[in-house]
């Protein structure tokens, strides 16, 4: 079944898992440690942010199961274009938490200058969190540049606070919603990007020889039924599969001449919770340098829509 439900533990099984690998990898790359540090800071925020928001009411989409179906048979992604109503009040104070810990975790007045102007409403929440879930990266820079801000930061602290609201909204709208078109639609998901929100995968993880493509948004899972570049679809010899290191074959890169493109894929034992995605992310830092080192990319995220504005 291309799309793969994973397991969602407790809270508490998450952070004990999390700090396992935060462990392991500072001890296999003591240099990590600064870096560990602001991922622990964010992440942990993260995770009592998908708490509360699992708790909480969330907004009630009115998305017809028939018509979500038409959609991903026409290979567009669940959530693209529609206009879903985010709880801003929860989120706001979300944001300016995720600005502090990254001016704490290193980015110093940069991201204090984004949370002031979150706080203060001179940078509309509400809109940085809609384009956030359009993946609009034009919109947020364009916005936040107006305003004298760090585009990439306004983006990653959005990201981070409708990260879990997503992740709690496809769980809900995948499992509940149901019925027998979208569940044949999602099992006939065969794209290289992800079925909920357009993302690239982060990464793939290799579970069980399933090799499971994870977004890096809100940790969507899906398989793909051809061995093929995600990004270009090539299955050819352009399309080649490398571990840079030879003793570690479980540690992989697929490379792809055609559109020169990356994509690491790692054994795993089973697919990484939400958000520990981004964890399997910095572990496998060495093979993103090793990649990029042979001149392959990553694509930008692709589009599906165009139209929201920042209202700055
Ligand atoms: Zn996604
Ligand atoms: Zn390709």
């Amino acid at each position: 079944m291309p799309y793969v439900p994973v397991a969602h533990p407790p809270r508490t099984e998450i952070l004990a898992s999390a700090e396992r690998r935060w462990k392991a990898l500072i001890e296999a790359k003591p240099d990590l440690q600064a870096a560990v540090d602001l991922q622990r800071g964010l992440l942990t925020l993260v995770i009592d942010l998908a708490q509360t928001v699992d708790g909480g009411r969330l907004p009630r989409l009115s998305l017809p199961a028939k018509y979500l179906a038409a959609k991903l048979g026409r290979g567009v992604p669940v959530l693209s274009g529609e206009p879903i109503p985010l709880p801003a009040p929860l989120l706001k104070p979300a944001l300016v938490r995720f600005c502090g810990a990254l001016a704490v975790g290193g980015a110093g007045e940069v991201a204090t200058h984004i949370g002031d102007a979150i706080e203060s409403g001179r940078l509309d929440a509400g809109s940085l969190l809609a384009a956030s879930l359009a993946r609009d990266q034009d919109a947020i820079r364009t916005g936040a540049t107006h305003l004298g801000l760090a585009p990439d930061l306004a983006w990653l602290v959005a990201e981070l606070a409708v990260g879990p609201v997503v992740h709690t909204l496809q769980r809900t709208l995948f499992a509940t919603l149901g019925g027998v078109a979208l569940t044949d639609a999602l099992a006939a998901w065969n794209q290289g990007y992800c079925p909920a929100c357009g993302s690239w995968p982060a990464l793939a993880e290799i579970v069980a020889g399933h090799r499971l493509l994870r977004c890096a948004f809100w940790a969507a899972t899906w398989e793909r039924t051809i061995y093929a570049c995600v990004y270009c679809d090539e299955q050819g010899e352009a399309f080649v599969t490398a571990a840079p290191d030879e003793a570690r074959t479980d540690r992989r890169t697929e490379l792809c001449s055609t559109c020169g493109a990356y994509l690491k894929a790692v054994e795993a034992a089973e697919a990484s919770p939400f958000p520990l995605v981004a964890i399997a992310d910095m572990e496998t830092m060495d093979l993103d340098v090793a990649a990029m080192d042979h001149h392959y990319g990553r694509p930008p995220l692709r589009e599906f829509r165009t139209g929201s504005r920042l209202k700055a």
